[in-house]
């Protein structure tokens, strides 16, 4: 995993020509990034009408792109993806008014993660999976930092995607139940119980955790597997305690979607997670106790 990020980062340093003597997986590495980055980016483009028609209920292909102002065409040539909201100034070629920078940002945080998962992963149809699944993670993001609201069939194909995953990794049926439970089940159970609490105290309808948020980590846990969900959900929970700060700040409210923050926690989890849970293990738990350990922790369990 860390080999391919390796020889990218070296062939960086060394330099193309030097590389294509050494090793051509660098070379390839190097010539394939901003191919990949493209290819995030024109995806991208697609997922900021995603984001911007599903909270309205309006189809994904039927209408052409069209100022969100004026109404009016998007012209073919400013279609393309960053570069054409940069060469508009961030404009309308028709009534002037500004562009959000959201788009431009949306398809280029594609291109990077696109880039970040094919330097984790390599070559391989794992990266493949990886990229829908930060595509829709982006999605269930911005639509939650939108709405506050989450789209149930967008996150069940995340657990879709644990279908194809499940033929090109090593991860055992078992080891996605857990995933599936380990965080949802205690957020389902937090959610019920400060539903009570917050209706007997205030008479308002919300939860601690929303639904959406537990069905969130119910799939993605099926994706990735317990070892994956525990550091990636301590991750969600320390941003969003840091961001929430920052939001009530600023703005004085004190309800904010979680959404982003599991999204983000999620992503990390997946590239890094294993590792960062086996690294605990490792230092908790010597290795001849880590395996008594893993087995009769899940053959309690089933
Ligand atoms: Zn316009």
């Amino acid at each position: 995993m860390y080999k391919n990020f390796a020889l990218a980062a070296l062939a960086a340093h060394t330099g193309w020509k030097e590389w294509q003597y050494y090793d051509n997986l660098g070379t390839f590495m190097l010539m394939a990034i901003p191919i990949v980055f493209l290819y995030g980016i024109c995806i991208g483009s697609f997922l900021n009408v995603v984001i911007i028609r599903i909270p309205l209920g309006e189809s994904l292909i039927k209408r052409s792109s069209h100022c969100m102002t004026c109404g009016s065409k998007i012209r073919i040539i400013d279609l393309i993806p960053v570069f054409s909201w940069l060469f508009l100034r961030g404009k309308c070629h028709n009534c002037g008014e500004k562009i959000s920078p959201r788009y431009p940002i949306v398809e280029s945080l594609n291109g990077l993660l696109y880039v970040a998962c094919f330097l984790i992963f390599g070559v391989n149809t794992y990266t493949f999976i990886m990229c829908i699944f930060t595509s829709l993670l982006i999605c269930i993001g911005f639509i939650d930092w939108d709405t506050m609201d989450m789209y149930v069939p967008m996150l069940l194909l995340i657990a879709v995607l644990a279908i194809p995953a499940h033929f090109v990794t090593y991860l055992t049926i078992q080891e996605r139940l857990i995933g599936g439970a380990i965080i949802a089940v205690p957020f389902l159970l937090i959610g019920e119980i400060s539903g009570i609490y917050i209706k007997k105290k205030t008479g308002e309808k919300i939860r601690g955790i929303e639904l959406g948020d537990t069905i969130l980590m119910a799939c993605a846990g099926v994706l990735l597997g317990w070892k994956a969900m525990i550091p990636a959900t301590f991750i969600s929970i320390f941003l969003a305690a840091i961001f929430g700060m920052i939001i009530k700040k600023k703005t004085g409210e004190s309800k904010f979607a979680f959404g982003p923050y599991l999204c983000m926690g999620l992503l990390i989890g997946a590239w890094f997670g294993e590792e960062l849970t086996d690294l605990y293990m490792n230092v908790f738990f010597p290795p001849e106790e880590m395996t008594y350990y893993y087995t009769s922790m899940i053959s309690s369990i089933f």
